[in-house]
C-alpha cells in the first residue's frame, strides 16, 4: 500500500474550465480519504488525475514517493471502481474479475487464487459462476470491488460507486465497504457527493467547492469544527440553521442583530468578536442544538418561530419552524408535541453557535 501525495495540482480543460485550482494534500499509507463536494466541484477530475485518465495541467502527483505525473494508468499500480460498474455481460463473476489479470499474462493457477481470495473478502463465491444479468446490484457492485482487489493495487480509488444502488441497499453496502478497508488495511480514495457516506467511511474528509480544498480534517472535527460556512452547511443533516445579521457594539456589550432578532454575545469569548463589530455575519446552529424549552441551557437565545412541519424520523422528529421567512430547524424526542401552525420559542444554548463573516464565509467564532 501507499501514500498519495498531491502538490499545487491544478486542471484546466481545453475550452477553459478551472476544474481543479492548486490543490495539495497528504492521503497517508492505509488511510480512508472522502472527496466530497457538491456536483461539478472537481472531485471526479481530481481522482481521474490520481488514475492517470487524465493530464496533470501543473502540479505534481506522487505515489509512494515518486513522481507520477507522466506514468501511464497500468504503471501506477492503482484500481479505480467507477458508478457504472462496467461489467462485461457475457462474462461469468469469475471472467469479469479475472480478465485483468488474464491480459497481464497472469498464470492461471495465480489468478484463480486472486480471484478466489477476493470472493472470499467480499462474500460472493457462491455467485462467481453467474453473469451481471443474474446478479442483484449489490452483487454487481462487489464484482466491480473484487475486480479491483485482484489486481492488489497500492491505491484504490472509488469514483460514486454506491449511486446506482436504491438506499437500503446503499446504507448495506456502506457498512460492508467500511468492513472491507478494515480487511484490506488499503490506501482508499472514494469521490461521492454524499454527505453522509463520507461522515460513515472517512478517516479523513477532503471538501471540495469549485476546484478548491475547504477543509480538510476527521469526520468529526469537520462536523464540530467547520472552517467556513460552505463546509458548516454542506455537512450534516439537516443542515445547519443560519440567520443573518451585523456584530454591533453597545456600550461594553456585542450584539448580534437584525430587524428582528437580537442577541447578547457577552457570554462568547470576545476577543475573536470584537474585530468584528459593524460587519455582517451569519450566525449558525445545528439543529439538534436546539431546545424546546430553556431549563436546562445556562446562555440561550431564543427564536419566536411559526411552525409549518415535521418530519418524523423514528426515536426523534425534525420540527421546522418559519422564523421571519426562513426554515429553522429543530431535532427534538418524538414524544415533543408540535403545534402545526402556531407560534412558538426555539432555544439555542450560546455554546454551540458558530459565527461566519459574510463576505468571506470565513469562520470567526
Ligand atoms: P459530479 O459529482 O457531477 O461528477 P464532480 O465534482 O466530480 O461532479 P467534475 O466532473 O470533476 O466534478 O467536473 C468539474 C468541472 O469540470 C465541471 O465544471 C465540469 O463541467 C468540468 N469538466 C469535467 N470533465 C470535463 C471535460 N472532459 N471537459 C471539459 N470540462 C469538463
Amino acid at each position: 500500500m501507499a501514500e498519495v501525495k498531491l502538490e499545487n495540482i491544478c486542471k484546466t480543460y481545453k475550452e477553459g474550465t478551472q476544474a481543479v485550482k492548486n490543490v495539495s494534500c497528504i492521503i497517508e499509507d492505509q488511510e480512508f480519504v472522502v472527496l466530497v463536494g457538491p456536483s461539478g466541484c472537481g472531485k471526479t477530475t481530481a481522482l481521474r488525475m490520481i488514475a492517470g485518465l487524465e493530464e496533470i495541467t501543473s502540479g505534481t502527483l506522487f505515489i509512494d514517493g515518486d513522481e507520477v505525473n507522466d506514468l501511464p494508468p497500468s504503471k501506477r499500480q492503482i484500481s479505480m471502481v467507477f458508478q457504472n460498474y462496467a461489467l462485461y455481460p457475457h462474462m461469468t463473476a469469475f471472467g469479469n474479475m479475472a480478465f485483468g489479470l488474464k491480459i497481464q499474462n497472469t498464470p492461471k493457477a495465480e489468478i484463480a487464487e486472486r480471484v478466489n481470495e477476493a470472493a472470499k473478502i467480499l462474500n460472493i463465491t457462491e455467485i462467481l459462476n453467474k453473469k451481471p444479468r443474474k446478479m442483484s446490484g449489490g452483487q454487481r457492485q462487489r464484482i466491480a470491488i473484487g475486480r479491483a482487489i485482484v489486481r492488489h493495487p497500492k491505491v484504490f480509488l472509488f469514483d460514486e460507486p454506491l449511486s446506482n444502488l436504491d438506499a437500503k441497499l446503499r446504507g448495506q453496502m456502506r457498512i460492508e465497504l467500511a468492513k472491507l478497508h478494515q480487511k484490506l488495511k488499503a490506501t482508499i480514495i472514494y469521490v461521492t457527493h454524499d454527505q453522509v457516506e463520507a461522515m460513515t467511511l472517512a478517516d479523513k474528509i477532503i471538501v471540495m467547492n469549485q476546484g478548491e480544498i475547504m477543509q480538510i480534517a476527521s469526520p468529526m472535527e469537520i462536523f464540530q469544527n467547520p472552517q467556513n460556512k460552505f463546509v458548516a452547511e454542506f455537512i450534516g443533516s439537516p443542515k445547519m440553521n443560519f440567520i443573518s445579521g451585523t456584530i454591533q457594539k453597545k456600550k461594553n456589550q456585542f450584539l448580534f442583530q437584525n430587524e428582528n432578532i437580537q442577541i447578547d454575545l457577552s457570554a462568547l469569548d470576545l476577543k475573536s468578536i470584537q474585530k468584528y463589530s459593524g460587519k455582517e455575519v451569519d450566525l449558525g446552529f445545528r439543529s439538534e442544538d436546539v431546545y424546546a424549552d430553556s431549563n436546562d441551557l445556562n446562555n440561550w437565545f431564543s427564536l419566536e418561530v411559526n411552525v409549518v412541519a415535521r418530519e418524523l424520523l423514528g426515536n426523534e422528529k425534525l420540527v421546522y419552524g418559519d422564523f421571519n421567512g426562513s426554515d429553522v430547524i429543530a431535532k427534538f424526542r418524538s414524544e415533543y408535541e408540535e403545534k402545526l401552525n402556531q407560534v412558538v420559542r426555539f432555544f439555542v444554548n450560546l455554546d454551540k453557535i458558530y459565527l461566519f463573516d459574510r463576505t468571506s464565509g470565513d469562520r470567526i467564532y
